[in-house]
């Protein structure tokens, strides 16, 4: 297999849409990749063709609906390389996902019982254990970063303890695109028998994962950043961790038998699928995952981090410029973010934009815990896919050189 930058761009329509000013160079893929045109008509093509409720007909449409969503689930489950489909719940993104644990595993959680998160996290895998902490007393503990942005795993040893019920961290940090090294984690977890969710907005979108081989319990990720649609994401658990927990939401389809004597749940994953799911975004985020799962990542990833390269050179040679996370290339993604002294990140995003076309992220990335411990409100991000290419570099150093000059002037 190979990797052609140009014919994989060429699958993507967004490149070719019309827009006013200059031409778009697509540098924010960690917030929301762009979705190749067969991913967009496998949607379309489910509500044209097969739009139906899915679980509950018996008519024709609402059985082809029903089996194009449980290839949907089997798609998600081989991405995964999960033991079994009943592992795999669809929510409604990575967020939906960790609430869902933090809401159903932690209800199985006692006062004193300690989750232990790493200050690199997301918002979206932090607040819902702050919700825990309100409800049932639990104690959060907090892995520090490493002056290269990673989990400073030296000090988990120190963190982790016979009260430790679970150890939730990214897999790859939205911030400086350092990738965990989970074998460390997982050893550590195991040692206190706690679990270890993970958190693969990030990573996901980067080629296949196997649950399995990582060792760990639960993983999340979302389709928009996988090059599928908007409102869908997955969660897997172990089938023993799933089968144990309590019910996320109530509703219909989640449930065996309801009375108002009592009600009892359906078997996993249904029981934690209350209500219509959203079904054209599964099979669209199906097709994405059995399309991403073909690809050629040894080179696509050396295609990344070359392009990744590029940007820690050029920005390094900004004056005034402090990157955020690993200065080289070693265990990392293509995500880059860095402060420029002065320069407030919408500032230089909006120009960046206006001027060179290039779209950025610029604010806290939902991470104020990590800015606050670098002492910033927030960084300029730049983060990659593999349809960008040098073009996309050259028009982002151009566009930075140019709106320090001016910001500065
Ligand atoms: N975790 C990480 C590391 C992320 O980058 C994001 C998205 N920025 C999320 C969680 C939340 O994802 P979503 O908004 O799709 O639920």
């Amino acid at each position: 297999m190979s990797f052609d930058p140009a014919s994989f761009r060429a699958q993507f329509p967004i490149f070719a849409a019309p827009t006013p000013g200059p031409a778009l160079h697509y540098l924010d893929s960690g917030a929301s990749a762009q979705t190749p045109r067969h991913v967009i008509e496998a949607f379309a093509h489910h509500d044209a063709t097969a739009r139906a409720n899915v679980k509950r007909g018996v008519h024709r449409l609402a059985e082809a609906a029903t089996e194009a969503y449980e290839t949907a689930r089997l798609a998600a489950a081989r991405y995964l390389n999960a033991p079994s489909p009943r592992e795999i719940v669809f929510t409604g993104g990575t967020t939906g996902a960790i609430n869902l644990v933090a809401s159903s595993f932690g209800a199985l959680m006692a006062k004193g019982d300690e989750v232990l998160l790493s200050v690199l996290e997301h918002h979206s895998n932090i607040v819902p254990w702050q919700l825990l902490q309100a409800r049932r007393g639990i104690v959060l503990k907090v892995i520090p970063a490493t002056v290269d942005g990673r989990l400073d795993l030296d000090r988990l040893d120190g963190l982790v303890g016979p009260r430790t019920r679970l150890v939730a961290v990214t897999h790859c940090s939205n911030v400086t695109g350092a990738l965990t090294d989970l074998g460390r984690v997982v050893a550590a977890a195991a040692a206190v028998g706690a679990k270890v969710l993970v958190d693969g907005a990030q990573r996901a979108p980067h080629g296949p994962v196997d649950v399995q081989a990582l060792g760990v319990d639960f993983y999340a990720f979302s389709g928009h950043k996988a090059f599928g649609p908007n409102g869908i994401g997955v969660l897997w658990g172990r089938a023993p961790l799933l089968d144990a927990m309590p019910p996320f939401m109530g509703g219909g389809e989640m449930i065996s038998h309801v009375s108002f004597a009592g009600s009892s749940w359906a078997p996993i994953p249904n029981k934690f699928e209350a209500g219509t799911p959203p079904i054209a975004p599964a099979v669209g985020l199906g097709t994405a995952l059995d399309w991403l799962a073909g690809l050629d990542w040894s080179a696509i990833l050396a295609h990344e981090l070359r392009l990744t390269g590029r940007i820690l050179d050029g920005v390094a040679r900004l004056p005034g410029s402090r990157i955020l996370g690993p200065a080289g290339l070693q265990q990392r993604l293509g995500v880059v973010s860095f402060a420029l002294d002065g320069l407030h990140p919408h500032d230089v995003c909006q120009l960046v934009d206006a001027t060179h076309g290039v779209a950025l992220r610029g604010g806290h990335h939902c991470a104020q815990p990590l800015m606050e411990s670098c002492g910033l409100v927030g960084t300029v991000r730049a983060s990659l896919a593999p349809y960008n290419d040098d073009g996309d570099i050259d028009a982002l150093l151009d566009g930075l050189a140019a709106a320090v000059r001016q910001l500065r002037a």
